[in-house]
């Protein structure tokens, strides 16, 4: 199904010029893309301005938190092109999110369709500095307006884009946060799902208070073994060898998580995908046979974590980066900015648009 591409589209784009301070997701693109289900069919695609939505206050996203979401970026390559970063991993994981909160999946063609469409009309807005990056994101919501609990039986979908800067979170310090919970047993956790991040706001907001950045969630059913952080996944590096959690049920399965794990097994690095007990994680790093732990995710790929709190001790990492952070880092960088030869096949190159 072809998009309809509105006639203000171009003037919005001619008019817009991108702010010298990007940031990261807060300058948005004049432009997004909407798709609407309705009476069990999507709507004609449509590439349209940038503009507040208008939505019934009834509606049950604001009540009843259907709604999903994806992260995903736009590239520069290194030959001046725009490519997109297995997009397909995305629209699978949303379909998935989508079903786990009882709405109709995006199908994939029109979720690769909307993300290129947009990814393509902002191809000017696409920075070129190594680790910039368009910013995408797509969500889904659930727009009828009836307050009794059941699912919606319409919904939107959107694509907004964000031109940004790397995300320098510099190296992080967490918490291990041994009472809430993000997730539960049976829950939403491997879902991405905006009520994830909404449970994890407070534990955050505690921590910063004792100079900490994120908190390190523990699975919710041992309240022992380390799950992740609230929007990025865990690796460590204990005596040489990688190591990430196996996935619990209450982990988001992140595609930087797979994507390094494959890279770094390419790179001959040993990889370990097991439950990781926190108390042990806690003395390795004591010991020093721990020398490196850091998260991933699509905004800033790898994230070096300096030290590790918790109660009265504090664990710091003997090196944040470290030389396995900064390879694999490297190493996906170089890929998705066209720099390295793509040998997995994931790069996907869009063309940009004429207006
Ligand atoms: C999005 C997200 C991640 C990282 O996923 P990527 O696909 O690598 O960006 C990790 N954990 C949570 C909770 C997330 O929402």
């Amino acid at each position: 199904m072809s998009i309809y591409i509105d006639p203000e589209v171009a003037a919005s784009l001619r008019g817009y010029e991108v702010p010298e301070r990007l940031g990261f997701g807060t300058a948005m693109a004049p432009i997004m893309f909407r798709a609407v289900y309705q009476d069990g069919c999507w709507s004609q695609g449509e590439l349209i301005p940038y503009a507040p939505l208008s939505i019934d206050p009834a509606a049950k996203v604001l009540h009843y938190a259907q709604s999903c979401f994806e992260g995903m970026k736009a590239y520069r390559t290194q030959a001046g092109g725009i490519a997109l970063f297995r997009p397909e991993k995305n629209a699978e994981r949303m379909a998935f999110s989508a079903k786990r909160l009882c709405m109709p999946p995006v199908p994939e063609s029109l979720f690769l369709d909307a993300v290129r469409t947009v990814a393509s009309y902002c191809a000017n807005l696409v920075p070129g500095n190594s680790g910039e990056s368009l910013y995408l994101r797509p969500f889904l919501i659930g727009t009828q307006a009836d307050l009794t609990v059941s699912a919606s039986s319409s919904y939107e979908f959107y694509v907004i884009a964000s031109p940004s800067e790397a995300y320098h979170s510099g190296s992080m310090r967490l918490w291990v946060e041994r009472e809430d919970a993000r997730a539960a047993v049976g829950g939403t956790g491997d879902a991405k799902v905006g009520g994830n991040y909404a449970a994890s706001l407070l534990s955050v907001g505690r921590l910063k208070e004792r100079g900490y950045d994120q908190s390190l969630w523990l699975n919710p059913s041992d309240r022992n073994s380390v799950d992740e952080l609230s929007g990025m996944n865990f690796f460590a590096v204990i005596e040489g060898t990688l190591h990430t959690p196996a996935l619990t049920g209450s982990i988001l399965e992140g595609i930087t998580r797979y994507s390094l794990l494959e890279l770094a097994e390419s790179l001959g690095y040993q990889v370990v995908e097991e439950s990781i007990p926190v108390d042990r994680l806690l003395s390795q790093i004591a010991s020093g046979s721990c020398t490196e732990a850091f998260a991933c995710g699509t905004a800033a790929i790898i994230s070096p974590i300096s030290v590790i709190g918790d109660a009265e001790h504090c664990y710091e990492l003997q090196q944040a980066p470290g030389p396995v952070a900064e390879a694999l880092r490297q190493a996906l960088l170089d890929i998705q900015e066209g720099r390295a030869e793509d040998r997995f096949g994931w790069m996907q190159a869009v063309e940009p648009a004429s207006f």
